[in-house]
């Protein structure tokens, strides 16, 4: 497919903290390395290991509520405490060169991409975990937060999952590669849909004149 005369897909992963999306997008990204990641805003501050500019753009409040003033976010929400939201630009620049991109976003996020004017090019996947003691082991074993955080993050998971049945997919995260092979299956199907496909009418019409020259 040229992809340069597409307009690109803005795929959505959500799921509670700890389901397994950003291992997922990472995945998804070393699949197809044309993916970009929409890289979110948040005034939270970072973790050991997280990459200013790579994992986040790591801000003030002050200059999230700027952006956030002047419209230069796609959108935004508050999430266990902080804001958190994607810059308009890179996802407007990646999308017009027919690129599509990837967000970690949280049903809030999911929402308003939805409602806003990309909305049809929108392609939103919920991920839920096998069972709720099996994200409570997964947040455990990703080492990053301490037992006040992880509790935090459970009592708010119910919040997310009651969210799960506003999404196109709903895929259980329980292997990690079935997983992906499926998020991968669906990304395929969305990219095949004729309206993704603009170079088709010219096909079509080659096909129909080729058609009349055999009469
Ligand atoms: P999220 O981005 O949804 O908060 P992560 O991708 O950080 O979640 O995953 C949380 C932890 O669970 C990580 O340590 C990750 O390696 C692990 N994990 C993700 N998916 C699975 C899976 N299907 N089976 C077992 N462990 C998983
Ligand atoms: P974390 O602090 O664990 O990185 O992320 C906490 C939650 O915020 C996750 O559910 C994540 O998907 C969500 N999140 C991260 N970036 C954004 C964003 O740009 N917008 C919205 N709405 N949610 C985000």
């Amino acid at each position: 497919m040229n992809t340069a005369d597409r307009r690109g897909l803005l795929i959505i992963l959500s799921s509670p903290s700890g389901a397994g999306k950003s291992t997922l997008a990472k995945r998804l990204m070393t699949w197809d390395p044309s993916l970009q990641f929409s890289v979110s805003a948040t005034t939270r501050p970072a973790r050991a290991g997280e990459v200013d500019g790579k994992d986040y753009l790591f801000v003030t409040e002050e200059k999230f509520r700027g952006w956030v003033k002047d419209g230069d976010m796609l959108e935004h929400a508050h999430v266990f405490g902080n804001f958190y939201g994607s810059p308009k630009a890179p996802v407007q620049q990646a999308i017009d060169a027919g690129r599509d991109v990837i967000f970690d976003i949280d049903w809030q996020g999911a929402q308003q991409i939805r409602n806003s004017a990309l909305g049809r090019y929108t392609l939103s996947i919920f991920i839920l975990p096998p069972s709720i003691p099996e994200l409570r082991r997964r947040l455990v074993s990703r080492g990053q937060d301490d037992d006040e955080t992880i509790a935090k993050r459970m009592q708010k998971s119910w919040d997310e999952i009651s969210h799960w049945d506003g999404y196109d997919y709903v895929l259980i995260n329980d292997d990690l590669n079935v997983t992906e092979e499926r998020l991968k299956t669906i990304i395929m199907a969305e990219r095949l849909k004729f309206h993704q496909q603009p170079g088709l009418s010219a096909q079509v019409r080659r096909l129909q004149n080729e058609f009349e020259d055999l009469s």
